[in-house]
Order: C-alpha cells, then sequence, then structure tokens
C-alpha cells in the first residue's frame, strides 16, 4: 500500500528556498558569514551565551562528551528508552552507559532510580527529553550537585519545550539539538552544541574542525579532532527554519491537541501524559497500545496508507549492546513494558483535521477487528 499519510515531513517556504540559493550564488559554502549567524541567533533563542553548529545531532554529542574530558573507564548515566545517538556517543570514547529505567507516565529516566546507579566511576548524567517532553530535572541537578557530576542535555527531540518555564537545553553543562528533517525544525543533517562554560565551548570550536587552535589562522592541530562542521547552506536553512520556530511549535501542538480530542474515546489506547511542569514541543505524538496488539495495529494502519513507525525499541536490546553488557530482557522493565507498547503517529505542518480523524478512525477499526 502507498503512503498517503506520512509520519514526519519538513516545512520548507520561498524563505527557506531563498537563503539556499543565495548562499549557492555567494560562493562561501562553508565556515562563513551563515555560520555565524544561526550561531548568534540560537545562541540568543535560548538565553545561552555559546552555540556551536555541527554535522550532526550525533556529532554534537561525541564533542560534548569529549568536551566534558569523558575517556575510557567512565561511566554516566542514561536512559534505555532514547534514540540509540544518545548511548553511542559514549562508546565512541570508551565510556560505559550506565542505563536507568524510565517512569512509565513521561517515558522520561526515573531520578529516584539514579541514586542507585552511581559508583566511583560515574561521572556525568547524560538526560534525554524523548519525543520533545523534559525530564524531572530538579531531582537531576540535585544529585548531580551532591554527587558532583555533570550533565549533558540531550535535546535532540525538545527544542523549544520547556520544563517548569525554563527552556530544556539550559538546564545542564552542555547541551545537543539536532536538525535532521523529523525535527522540530531542521537544516537536512545538522546539530547545534549549546552551553554557558567557555572552556567546552573552545573545546567543541576546535573538536569540530580538525582539532585545530583557534588563536591563529596557521593550520596548528593541538588535538585529535574531528570534521563535525556545518555547511553554509544547512547553516543558512538554520537561519530561516529558527525564526518561525515559535509559530511551527504553536501548529505542532494543535495538531496533538486535534490528536488528543479525536483519540479520547477510543478505548485500550493511552494518549501522550505530558507532566504539569512540563510545556511539550511536540518532535512525536506517541501513543500506547494497551490490548497487546501494537505490532496489528501497526499493520493495519501501514495497509491503510497511514505511515507509523515502532518509538522506540530499548537500546539495552540492540543486539551489539546484548553482546557488550550482557543486557537481557527484563533488565529495565518500564522501558520494555512501554517499548512493547509505543507507536508514533503522523505529526508535521501542514496535516489537516481530516487527516487526524482518518487517522482516529483507522486506529479504532483497527482496534475492533
Ligand atoms: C535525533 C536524535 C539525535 C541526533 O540525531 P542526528 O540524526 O545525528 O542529528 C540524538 N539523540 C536523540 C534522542 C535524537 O532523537
Amino acid at each position: 500500500m502507498k503512503i498517503k499519510i506520512p509520519l514526519a515531513k519538513p516545512y520548507i517556504d520561498k524563505e527557506d528556498r531563498y537563503g539556499v540559493d543565495e548562499v549557492l550564488r555567494s560562493g562561501i559554502l562553508s565556515l562563513g558569514p551563515r555560520l555565524k549567524r544561526f550561531e548568534q541567533d540560537f545562541a540568543n533563542y535560548l538565553g545561552v551565551k555559546y552555540a556551536c553548529a555541527v554535522s550532526s545531532g550525533t556529532a554534537g554529542l561525541h564533542i560534548a562528551v569529549k568536551a566534558l574530558g569523558l575517556k575510557k573507564g567512565d561511566e554516566v548515566i542514561t536512559s534505555p528508552f532514547s534514540f540509540i545517538a544518545s548511548s553511542n556517543c559514549l562508546l565512541y570514547e570508551g565510556v560505559r552507559p550506565v542505563l536507568v529505567d524510565i517512569e512509565e507516565n513521561t517515558f522520561n529516566i526515573d531520578p529516584k532510580k539514579i541514586k542507585k546507579a552511581i559508583t566511583k566511576r560515574t561521572k556525568a548524567i547524560l538526560v534525554v527529553h524523548v519525543f520533545g517532553q523534559s525530564a524531572d530535572m530538579d531531582p537531576i541537578i540535585k544529585i548531580a550537585r551532591k554527587y558532583k557530576l555533570k550533565i549533558i542535555e540531550d535535546a535532540c527531540e525538545s527544542l523549544g519545550s520547556s520544563y517548569k518555564g525554563k527552556k530544556t537545553g539550559t538546564l545542564g553543562n552542555v547541551s545537543v539539538f539536532a536538525f535532521y528533517p523529523n525535527k522540530q525544525m531542521t537544516t537536512g543533517e545538522g546539530g547545534m552544541l549549546t552551553t554557558n562554560d567557555n572552556k567546552i565551548y573552545e573545546l567543541a570550536l576546535s573538536l569540530r574542525n580538525q582539532g585545530r587552535s583557534l588563536k591563529n589562522n596557521r593550520i596548528v592541530h593541538e588535538r585529535l579532532g574531528y570534521n563535525y562542521r556545518m555547511d553554509e547552506m544547512s547553516a543558512s536553512l538554520g537561519v530561516t527554519q529558527l525564526k518561525k520556530l515559535d509559530w511551527m511549535i504553536k501548529e505542532r501542538k494543535k495538531i496533538a491537541n486535534l490528536y488528543f480530542k479525536h483519540l479520547s474515546k477510543i478505548k485500550n489506547i493511552i494518549p501522550p501524559i505530558i507532566a504539569n511542569y512540563n510545556s511539550s514541543s511536540w518532535f512525536v505524538y506517541v501513543i500506547r497500545i494497551t490490548n497487546g496488539k501494537k505490532d496489528k495495529v501497526m499493520k493495519y494502519l501501514i495497509n491503510k496508507g497511514i505511515e507509523t513507525k515502532n518509538y522506540l525499541p530499548p537500546i539495552h536490546l540492540q543486539s551489539f549492546m546484548k553482546k557488550w553488557f550482557g543486557y537481557k530482557i527484563g533488565d529495565y522493565p518500564i522501558t520494555e513494558k512501554v517499548a512493547s507498547e509505543t507507536l508514533a503517529l503522523p505529526l508535521f505542518i501542514g496535516l489537516k483535521e481530516s487527516d487526524i480523524k482518518l487517522v482516529s478512525q483507522t486506529l479504532q477499526n483497527a482496534l475492533s477487528q
């Protein structure tokens, strides 16, 4: 069956296209004025001192891990219910991800379970704000202070969301955002590292550009670095997308509210639960199917041309993670229960109420089979 309603779609307008065209005409395709402009605008938007644009969210997370000086033998506490990049960025440096189970309602790391996972080797907590909703940061910050741990925020899914009125990505030592085409705003591929710490910022600038010295224009490499630069076409998209981000998030909220309205009467569905201290920016709209027939429901939707995805398979049950760390089914029961029930529904700007009605009706039909 051909897909009639996709899961996600970037919102690209005339201004975005014009900006990229202008870059192409200028002939400056990397390390030019758009990069600086995007970084400044982004730092202003968040209300932080520094922003360093990179080639992807994963690259940004890798740099964050390096810039904090994390290394082989260290441990970092993080969530098993996330996109794999939040653990991979640690594994690149030989750092061990120590997984801590999630809260059943918000799907985010459960602060009550963190203390038990701390050892002498624990150096940081890598918090993921999954699906656009912040983790419960106050207790996490308290633990981090007490045990002198750094906080990395993986805000790749939560741009524009807030925790107790404060924007996610401003609550830890270093934060990372991503601009893949299914995120709240896009640069094609791309990411952003943000921080208020000058040392982390300068290391990030050097690490993304082959470890080069920032002090002069000569080719001096002070450390092992990478090519994690963002090009000017992407940065231009970043500038024009960021201008309409608040509007785009408002539109996503409208769509989420329409789903809440149309799904409310359907049995065996748990719609997303947003904690009262949070405002979600709706990366994805993920529901739970509670009658044990998620796979059937997904197949049914796809057969009717409605795209859906399994958000998210547990990290600890990926084959290489099982092989490396000996994880098995039962290790993180809440994550496993949630993961066995969750699926994502189409959410993008331009999705109409009639589409949402169709998705809801199709779900109802699938569940009453
Ligand atoms: C999207 C995402 C990333 C980074 O993705 P890239 O594709 O590398 O830009 C990292 N962590 C999470 C939780 C994500 O959803």
